[in-house]
């Protein structure tokens, strides 16, 4: 069966109409983004990166209860919990979290751990740029997870807030670091006295903002 022939009518329209969706593109608002230029500003609840969250005087409020390592549904977090003493205590209460970890090679950033947490230690920013070349370094640790220093706040290991117990930390009544209160030597991190001494300086402040889930 033979071809119709065009006539020279739709041979010369085909090409017009090609070059009409073209023009009409060029008037619609462009889409393009020019990251990484320019950052995108995520939505105040984005997922983000994770953060460790401290308490008022800079003590830490993870507990490691790995309550979040359970709830975890890509088994990306890795806690060790340990036990404060009155020479080396890091949170108001007995445990804290002495290795923590959260590999971005397997977290999908579903929140489910910060949901888990029973202390708001956990938390997420909304920093969203966590790409690698390397495994390992997508392995964060506590030291990176840990939320900066804001003013009034003194770094872990030191004493709880002279008159206070662990409940008085929950219920919002210690809000700044007591006057006098110094960094304690972290002697199971083999530390010591003189790197203690050398550690302190002016606060930092906090890497990233709180992010409720
Ligand atoms: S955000 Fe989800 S996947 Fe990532 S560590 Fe938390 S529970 Fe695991
Ligand atoms: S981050 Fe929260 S849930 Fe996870 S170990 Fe610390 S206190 Fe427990």
């Amino acid at each position: 069966m033979s071809e119709r022939p065009k006539d020279s009518g739709e041979a010369f329209q085909n090409p017009v109409a090609g070059f009409g969706v073209t023009f009409k593109a060029m008037f619609k608002k462009r889409l393009t983004e020019q990251y990484p230029e320019q950052q995108k500003t995520t939505a105040p609840r984005f997922h983000g990166r994770h953060q460790l969250n401290r308490h008022p005087d800079g003590l830490e409020k993870c507990v490691g209860c790995e309550l979040c390592a359970w709830a975890c549904p890509a088994d990306a977090i890795y806690v060790e919990g340990a036990d404060n003493t009155e020479e080396e205590r890091y949170s108001p209460g007995e445990r804290y979290g002495r290795v923590y970890q959260i590999n971005y090679a397997r977290c999908i950033l579903c929140g489910l751990c910060i949901e888990a947490c029973p202390t708001r230690a956990l938390t997420m920013t909304n920093e969203f740029e966590l790409a690698d070349s390397s495994r390992e370094n997508l392995i964060y640790t506590k030291e990176q997870l840990l939320a900066g220093l804001e003013p009034g706040m003194v770094d872990t290991p030191h004493a709880i807030h002279p008159g206070t117990d662990e409940q008085d930390y929950y219920r919002g009544l210690v809000t700044e670091a007591a006057p006098g209160t110094e960094r304690q030597v972290a002697v199971s991190k083999g530390e010591k006295p003189q790197d203690a001494a050398s550690s302190f300086g002016p606060a930092e402040p906090a890497a990233n903002k709180e992010v409720d889930a």
